[in-house]
């Protein structure tokens, strides 16, 4: 069954359009919503629940995924807000689900494809976000003149715990990996991560040295992460897309994180044991035998993440 609502609400130059569809994957209900500037493509999001009675769900499209939590009594959480542009898409797609108010954003780190709709939001929005991660932001031109206003309005350093019971959100900070500021967000009582860019896809991930990320740290990120944690099942990753012909899947597992750090592990052992046979990058990257014990992973990054890796083991 397709519902589509389209035409009749229009406010300033943007149409928008909802369609209402069901997609049939375990109980699991899928929103399509898009928003269209005008002259310009549409933005369509598609929102999913990860259980219908638990209030989680996963928006995917635009950017990085995003997390909407309907809170029981403090309105609804977001954990990112995708490309700028992108935040109309987002709330259009809450709109379908809830009547609640977008009271808290959180933004898993600096980048434009995670925090770029927070402008799209109220100013009077709760932002939260890492230390590091705010202070990265600051530094982006989205954020400058009467962008800063978007910017993080509360900050941590390890741990931060946002409402209790059902609805208790939980933030760490493990360390480098990503980028210096990598929130990973846990719903406790939903058995519920998400990850951000820590764990974007299956493949070597992107390092942004130049905002403090550290191929050699991020293992030990990975694998403080998965031994700290307890309780978590179901992992919404930073980008993952729903695998092609299947019905959308917009989260994996903690096994599957778990994979995911070793893979890290095992990554730069190689690329140690590599520089230290003397092998360029090139001999290194050749010399990889992920492939085998990997088979479902993407390896387009693994140059650059040699590379990254040969230039922080220094020359
Ligand atoms: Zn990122």
């Amino acid at each position: 069954m397709t519902i589509h609502a389209d035409g009749n609400r229009e406010e300033g130059n943007m149409r928008r359009a909802i369609a209402l569809g069901t997609l049939l994957a375990a109980g699991t209900l899928v929103l399509a919503a898009t928003s269209r500037p005008a002259n310009q493509e549409p933005r369509t999001v598609t929102i999913q629940s990860m259980d219908v009675r638990e209030n989680l769900y996963v928006v995917s499209g635009g950017g990085g995924h995003t997390a909407v939590l309907v809170t029981e009594t403090d309105g609804v959480v977001l954990v990112d807000t995708k490309l700028a542009g992108w935040g109309q898409s987002i709330l259009e797609a809450v709109q379908a689900i809830t009547s609640q108010p977008v009271t808290v954003i959180i933004n898993t780190h600096t980048h434009g494809d995670h925090v770029g709709g927070n402008a799209d939001f109220s100013a009077t929005v709760e932002i939260v976000a890492h230390e590091n991660a705010a202070t990265r932001m600051a530094g982006m031109d989205a954020f400058a003149g009467a962008g800063a206003e978007f910017l993080p309005d509360r900050t941590f350093g390890d741990t931060l715990t946002l409402f209790e019971g059902r609805d208790q959100i939980d933030l760490y900070y493990f360390g480098t990996g990503h980028t210096d500021g990598d929130t990973v967000v846990v719903f406790p009582a939903l058995g519920t991560a998400h990850m951000g860019d820590l764990f974007a896809f299956l493949g070597p991930p992107y390092i942004d040295v130049g905002n403090g990320g550290s191929g050699v740290a991020y293992p030990d990120t990975l694998d403080r992460i998965v031994a700290s944690i307890a309780g978590v099942r179901r992992v919404i990753p930073g980008h993952i897309p729903p695998p092609p012909g299947s019905p959308m899947r917009g989260w994996t597992t903690w096994d599957d994180l778990r994979e995911y750090a070793r893979f890290n592990r095992d990554f730069l052992e190689a690329a140690r044991a590599s520089k230290e046979a003397g092998r360029s990058v090139d001999e290194a990257v050749a010399a990889l035998d992920l492939w085998a014990r990997y088979p479902e992973y993407g390896m387009d990054r693994a140059a650059a993440n040699m590379q990254a890796i040969y230039d922080e083991l220094g020359q």
